[in-house]
Formats: C-alpha cells, sequence, structure tokens
C-alpha cells in the first residue's frame, strides 16, 4: 500500500475563468477539506494554481484519491513529495523515487511557479534527465514518453512525482447555481444528477411515490441514492411526494394511452414549487431520447408545455450503456439495479402514445381538479436532509490507482 503525507491536484478549466479563479480554486479547496478532513489533514495551500494538500502522518494514498476523485474541479491527483531546496536534493532524492518502475522512455517536465530559481526549467530537465539516464539507463523520449518524471519548483520547495490519477474534471460544486433533480429509483436519474453537479450545479432531490400502493422500503432505495450523491455536494434535500391521490384520479378520468404523460406533468408541476421553495428554480430529469414510450420529442413537448422553469436533460443523447458506464464510475449502479416498484410501473396502459401534442393533454385533463390535487400533494411532501461525509466504504477506484490497495 503506497502511503504519502502530501498530494498535489490540478484544477481543471479553472484557468479559463479569468476573475473568478480566487473563488473556484476556494471552492475546491473546501470542497477538498471536506472529503479529507477526518484522514489526518492537516492543511491544503494552494501553491502555482494547483491544490497541495498535506497530512499530519502517512495516509493510504487509495484511500484519498478515492476521495479527492468526488470533488468536481480537479483534473489529476498526484501523490508527491516535497524533496528539498536545491537541484542536488532533487538528484539525490531519484533513485528511491524511480525504485521498482521499468518504463519503455521516459521525460522529465518541470514547472517553475518560483521565478527566482536559479536555473531554468530548461536547464532542470536536461540535468535531471541525464542523471535519469546514468542512474537507470532508460531512453529519453521527448514527444510518447512512457513514464513522466514531474518537478514542481515552488517557493518552499521541490516537489517530484511519477504517478498521475485521473480527477473528475468539472467545476467545483456550487459555481454552476441550483436546480432541483426529479430522482427516481432508477438508473438514469442518479446519473443525469451526477452530469448536472459536474458542471458545478448544486442540487436537491424530488421523488415521487405511490405508497401504500407500492411497498414503503422502495423509499429507501431513492434515500440510498440520495445519499450517494451527496458525496459529490455535501448536503442535499430529498422531498418525498404523494403521488398515489393523482394517479388514482387520472386512470379514472383520463385516456389510459395518456397517464404516464400525465403523471409526468403533475411531476413537473409540483416539483417547480418544490424548486421554488429550494430556491434552485431549474429542473433536471434523467430522460433519454427514444428510451421509452414518454421520451419520443413529440411527448417530451407535450408534457413540458405546462413547465414554467427550464428543464435540463443531461442525458438526451446517451445510450444506455453511456449512462450505465457512467452510473459504475459515479458508484450508483449497484444500488439502481436492486428492485424496486416504481410509481409509474403500476397503472401503465399497453399501449401508450407515442406521439402525444400540448392541446391533447390539456384536453385529457379537462376533467381534473389540478390545483387542488397539486395542494394535496404538496400537504403530504415529507422533506428530509441528506448528508454523507466520509469515510465511505464503496467508492470507486478512479483511473490511474488500481494497482494501489
Ligand atoms: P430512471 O432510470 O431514472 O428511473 P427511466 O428510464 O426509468 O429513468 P422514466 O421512468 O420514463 O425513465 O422517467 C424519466 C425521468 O422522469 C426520470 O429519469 C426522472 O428524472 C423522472 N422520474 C420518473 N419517475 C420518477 C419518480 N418516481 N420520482 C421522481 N422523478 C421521476
Ligand atoms: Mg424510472
Amino acid at each position: 500500500m503506497e502511503m504519502v503525507t502530501k498530494i498535489l491536484a490540478t484544477t481543471n478549466e479553472v484557468s479559463l475563468k479569468g476573475r473568478n479563479r480566487k473563488w473556484f480554486e476556494q471552492k475546491i479547496t473546501e470542497n477538498v477539506r471536506r472529503v479529507l478532513a477526518d484522514l489526518q489533514l492537516e492543511r491544503v495551500e494552494r501553491p502555482a494554481w494547483r491544490v497541495l494538500v498535506t497530512f499530519s502522518a502517512p495516509v493510504p494514498f487509495q484511500e484519498a484519491a478515492r476521495r479527492m476523485a468526488t470533488v468536481f474541479g480537479i483534473a489529476s491527483i498526484m501523490p508527491v513529495e516535497n524533496v528539498g531546496h536545491t537541484t542536488d536534493d532533487v538528484i539525490s532524492a531519484l533513485p528511491q523515487r524511480l525504485e521498482g518502475l521499468n518504463p519503455s522512455s521516459f521525460a522529465v517536465r518541470c514547472l517553475r511557479s518560483d521565478k527566482t530559481f536559479p536555473k531554468t526549467s530548461i536547464e532542470l530537465e536536461r540535468d535531471l534527465g541525464s542523471e535519469v539516464v546514468a542512474l537507470t539507463g532508460w531512453k529519453v523520449d521527448l514527444t510518447h514518453p512512457d513514464l513522466t518524471v514531474h518537478l514542481l519548483v515552488d517557493r518552499d520547495g521541490l516537489y517530484l512525482w511519477t504517478r498521475r490519477v485521473a480527477g473528475p474534471g468539472g467545476l467545483p460544486s456550487g459555481s454552476g447555481g441550483k436546480a432541483t433533480c426529479m430522482l427516481s429509483g432508477g438508473i438514469d436519474s442518479p446519473v443525469a444528477a451526477y452530469q448536472m453537479m459536474k458542471r458545478g450545479v448544486r442540487l436537491d432531490f424530488v421523488h415521487f411515490h405511490s405508497v401504500p400502493r407500492t411497498d414503503p422500503a422502495s423509499l429507501e432505495k431513492v434515500v440510498d441514492l440520495a445519499r450517494i450523491l451527496a458525496r459529490y455536494q455535501g448536503r442535499c434535500r430529498l422531498a418525498m411526494v404523494p403521488l398515489l391521490p393523482i394517479q388514482e384520479q387520472i386512470v379514472a378520468n383520463c385516456p389510459a394511452r395518456l397517464r404516464v404523460l400525465l403523471y409526468r406533468r403533475f411531476m413537473i408541476r409540483i416539483s417547480q414549487r418544490l424548486a421554488s421553495r429550494f430556491k434552485a428554480p431549474a429542473l433536471v430529469t434523467g430522460e433519454s431520447l427514444g428510451q421509452v414510450a414518454s421520451q419520443t420529442i413529440e411527448n417530451l413537448t407535450a408534457v413540458e408545455s405546462i413547465a414554467r422553469v427550464p428543464i435540463f436533460r443531461p442525458l438526451i443523447s446517451l445510450d444506455k450503456q453511456e449512462i450505465i458506464n457512467t452510473a459504475r464510475r459515479m458508484g450508483s449502479f449497484e444500488t439502481s439495479i436492486l428492485p424496486h416498484f416504481d410509481c409509474c410501473s403500476f397503472l401503465v396502459p399497453e399501449r401508450p402514445a407515442t406521439r402525444s401534442t400540448p392541446r391533447e393533454l390539456d384536453k385529457a385533463e379537462e376533467s381534473l381538479d389540478i390545483d387542488s390535487l397539486i395542494s394535496e400533494a404538496l400537504a403530504g411532501v415529507e422533506i428530509m436532509t441528506i448528508d454523507e461525509p466520509a469515510p465511505w466504504s464503496d467508492i470507486p477506484i478512479p483511473h490511474g490507482a488500481e494497482d494501489l490497495s
């Protein structure tokens, strides 16, 4: 097991943000502190637009890297060592650092954030390169090296590293505003949530259930999914909404082929009311074009014509397999595939409409008292706060850290 006392992380896209850069870096720092707090964390600093984490005692690198891979805005995660202040210090640290490695070729890359250092980056790369050749006999390849030996020259010392673990990319949580995600118990909506969080959006969640027609135990699964998502942003809210009375009215009064579309309209109407309560006035769904009858362009359009807030559908163009790949990577897949009884999986007609229109749905709703159905549902809402601080037992291992357990 590789133990470390320092980790350096690079940040993603943040350099593009000009004036906001400081704020972005600060958000990332806060989030790194949040996920590492109980792990002998000593301090988090920001040399040269990077994030430098120092632990008060050695910690397993893989555990720290897994946690840091939940912090959006981080591009890569490296176990680094402060080897001293002079070129000679670096040279004496090389044998231990390169031990056990056997690359087909290598290059040295140097980053000099301390411009007062007596050697330029190019001089340092050349000097260290020839030291490595003398030490190991490895072949130099500056264009496609198998291994890169990195050196950061910072004011508080020289940092050396060779391993690089992929971060999640994206933008720091909170930098992209707020939205409310309609969370079912399935595979898709947690992935939609993850994708929006990745762009810096903070989310609260709404779930519709048909208790007592469905098992109250199925609500546990949705809470578990919200807990998994909370790892990526910290605390969030989850509203549980009773949909059964509305479904019964729709079944009794409206054409069977439009049922699912009408359920969805009510979900949107209620979600946007909750979204305004959460001060997160945009909706997110896990819909993907053509996946089921309710997700044709015509039906999505007919359903959303009653929406008063924007609806984001980050999965609209993705294949199921692509969605599943992300679900595995972010850790929701195993929970999503547990059996559950979705509120839409009963009272569903055999031949649902595939091409509805706003007008057709408006007409089908004429016999319903929409406002009082919404008020009744809102009166039965239960809102819970979900928080899931580290440690987490089952978070995925990021790419590049697989061999470290
Ligand atoms: P998922 O895998 O997320 O359940 P799905 O492929 O089963 O999605 P639908 O059941 O048609 O698709 O739902 C489409 C979207 O509508 C979901 O991704 C989710 O955003 C929202 N939705 C569906 N059912 C519910 C529910 N019970 N509570 C909250 N949102 C829901
Ligand atoms: Mg579903």
